[in-house]
């Protein structure tokens, strides 16, 4: 799942992972978590996130390392939020072969628009938006019952960072996959298309390019 930050990688990824049964890797669900628990490797990488800077590469590809070698002999997985940089895909090569690239294209507005009242649950990672995608109950979260909270990074700084980032080392990969996988374009240009909307688009394009049945 590829795109800018604020595309919805995470919100598509976790519908897509669910209705195709397979899994889901996050980087950012897997970083966040190593940070809550104040982990050694938590505390290694919390500068880098709460600035909007990238984690070093040898760190994160060890994560999908581990994280690839858990789920292998399952019926594959969904990757959000990584590869971010040309090294991070060359490592990915030797792990395995990547099918598709489902390119989300989400004009500025519209990700600053979401990234400021994006929601998170504290304890299992979901993800809501006060104004497009909000909880049944204000302030909690739907699948667990714990309080939701905003991210360090969706401060307007910080995200002004994130996607000075994603200009400069993450859209590269576009041209670096080009001859490497198929590419599944979706359009986002409006906050009000439901998420449901996205995902039977993934998934039509999908099956017409027989990735899936
Ligand atoms: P978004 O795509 O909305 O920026 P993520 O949750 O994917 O959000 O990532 C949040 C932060 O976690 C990033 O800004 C970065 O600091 C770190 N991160 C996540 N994935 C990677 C990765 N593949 N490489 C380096 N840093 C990463
Ligand atoms: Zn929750």
């Amino acid at each position: 799942m590829f795109g800018p930050p604020g595309a919805g990688k995470g919100t598509y990824a976790s519908m897509l992972a669910s209705r195709l049964r397979i899994a889901q890797i996050s980087t950012g669900d897997i970083i966040r978590e190593e940070i809550k628990r104040n982990t050694d490797l938590g505390k290694k990488i919390v500068d880098f996130v709460n600035k909007g800077e990238l984690v070093p590469d040898d760190i994160v590809v060890e994560i999908v390392r581990e994280e690839t070698n858990k789920i292998s002999g399952k019926n594959g997985f969904i990757l959000d939020g990584y590869p971010r940089t040309i090294e991070q895909a060359k490592a990915l090569d030797c792990i395995e072969k990547i099918d598709a690239i489902i390119q989300l294209g989400v004009p500025e507005q519209v990700i600053i628009a979401r990234l400021s009242s994006r929601r998170i649950c504290m304890k299992c990672g979901a993800v809501y938006n006060i104004r497009y995608l909000k909880p049944r109950k204000e302030g909690v979260c739907d699948a667990c019952g714990r309080d939701l909270y905003q991210r360090e990074d969706d401060r307007p700084e910080v995200v002004r960072e994130r996607l000075k980032v994603y200009e400069a080392q993450t859209r590269p990969l576009i041209s670096y996959y080009r001859d490497k996988a198929e590419f599944i374009n979706i359009e986002c240009n409006s906050v009000d298309i439901p998420p449901e909307t996205i995902i039977r688009r993934i998934l039509h394009e999908l099956q017409e390019k027989d990735l899936i049945e």
